[in-house]
């Protein structure tokens, strides 16, 4: 399989390696073996109960974190195929990218942020990549899952030059400014690609949007158009599915026509000179990127925004900060393990190690175990 990759793709045989060495693994490459690491991830597990734009208990049909991450690595695979760049380690980075979520999407990462502000802040990128090198507990010989470089620096897509300084190798780039491998920009612009069209899917099938205000979208105004005057009498619902696949396809087949673009016309010829490079080479083009935008604005205002999906989410904010404030108070409610790791924390790092101590434990946790556990703190 190796051979028929493009120079310029990521190889398992000259991966950077580990940051703690180990044999190759016999049967499987490399970038497998961080895949597969990530699937028997107690974090993936979780991303089954933690909301990508609906709280897991508003319906069975909504995307949750899992499922999002999935039809993000669905997309960016055929990307990778087509541009023959490593689809295993592609695969990896995009089932890796949402680890380090908290319950409650980005309200709760926000939330989050907010009571870590004193205690150096919480990013949910940054927090994917402390899952995977500090805080999965699984293995003898390393904390964390012991990845390879190429999809720890895929894992950390954003990160304050604050941050970066603490992160060694993985965190350079965002100091030196140079890129991540092809396989790491895949990821980011499937991420994109993937909620903004399954969440018109969600939205609509919410009632918090309909197919007529989303026409206002001219990319999915001239698809829909096409739909409907090709399948008048079908049913709104499979029109607004023929929509969003065409959607899908013309946004995929965009990066690969731009992508090969970019490569062509940068003559890289390995992934340190895909490194080197002054701008990313896997995009969408200029004019596409703009409709995806307009596609992207109108989500946030009409249903990110939406005051159903606010309220929701005022109450989530209010449920992570009482959660954090409780333990940071109260260390005995934490589980055992979790008051030793405070102990020891206060030991070496104070309030602020304690702090993080806590923001680790509650970005952990799935939507429903969160309201369960405040719902016990409040009965106390
Ligand atoms: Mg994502």
């Amino acid at each position: 399989m190796t051979s028929s990759l493009a120079p310029y793709a990521a190889f398992d045989e000259r991966t950077r390696g580990r940051r703690f060495p180990e044999t190759a693994p016999r049967f499987r490459t490399e970038f497998q073996r961080d895949r597969d690491r990530i699937i028997h991830s107690n974090a993936f597990r979780r991303l089954v109960y933690k909301t990508q734009v609906f709280v897991n208990h508003e319906g069975d049909l909504y995307r949750t974190r899992i499922t999002h991450s999935l039809e993000v690595a669905q997309i960016a695979r055929t990307v990778a195929r087509a541009l023959r760049i490593n689809e295993t380690l592609t695969e990896a980075i995009c089932l890796a990218h949402d680890l380090g979520h908290t319950p409650f999407g980005h309200a709760g990462q926000d939330a989050l942020n907010e009571c870590m502000r004193e205690y150096g802040g919480f990013e949910h990128n940054l927090q994917s990549l402390r899952v995977v090198d500090e805080l999965e507990e699984r293995y003898a010989d390393f904390s964390g899952l012991n990845l390879t470089f190429e999809c720890r620096e895929g894992v950390l897509k954003h990160c304050s030059s604050q941050n970066a300084r603490l992160l060694g190798d993985v965190g350079e780039r965002f100091l030196n400014r140079t890129q991540p491998g092809l396989e790491a920009q895949l990821s980011n612009i499937a991420d994109a690609i993937a909620y903004n069209n399954h969440d018109v899917d969600d939205g609509v099938r919410a009632g918090l949007i309909t197919a007529d205000e989303l026409r206002e979208v001219s990319v999915f105004a001239r698809f829909h158009d096409e739909v409907v005057a090709r399948y008048p009498a079908t049913p709104p619902r499979r029109q607004l599915y023929e929509t969003i696949r065409r959607m899908v396809d013309y946004l995929v087949s965009d990066v690969i026509m731009e992508a090969e673009r970019r490569i062509a016309a940068a003559r890289v010829d390995s992934i340190d000179s895909v490194r080197n490079q002054p701008q990313p080479l896997v995009s969408l083009s200029d004019g596409v990127l703009e409709e995806h935008q307009e596609l992207k604005r109108f989500l946030r205002t009409k249903l990110y925004n939406h005051p159903k999906v606010r309220n929701v989410m005022d109450e989530a904010r209010a449920t992570l900060k009482s959660l954090f404030e409780g333990y940071l108070k109260e260390p005995s409610r934490l589980p055992v393990e979790h008051q030793a790791l405070m102990a020891r924390a206060d030991a070496e790092g104070g309030e602020k190690a304690r702090a993080r101590v806590v923001a680790d434990y509650v970005a952990g946790m799935t939507d429903r175990f969160a309201f369960l556990e405040d719902k016990r703190f409040l009965s106390r």
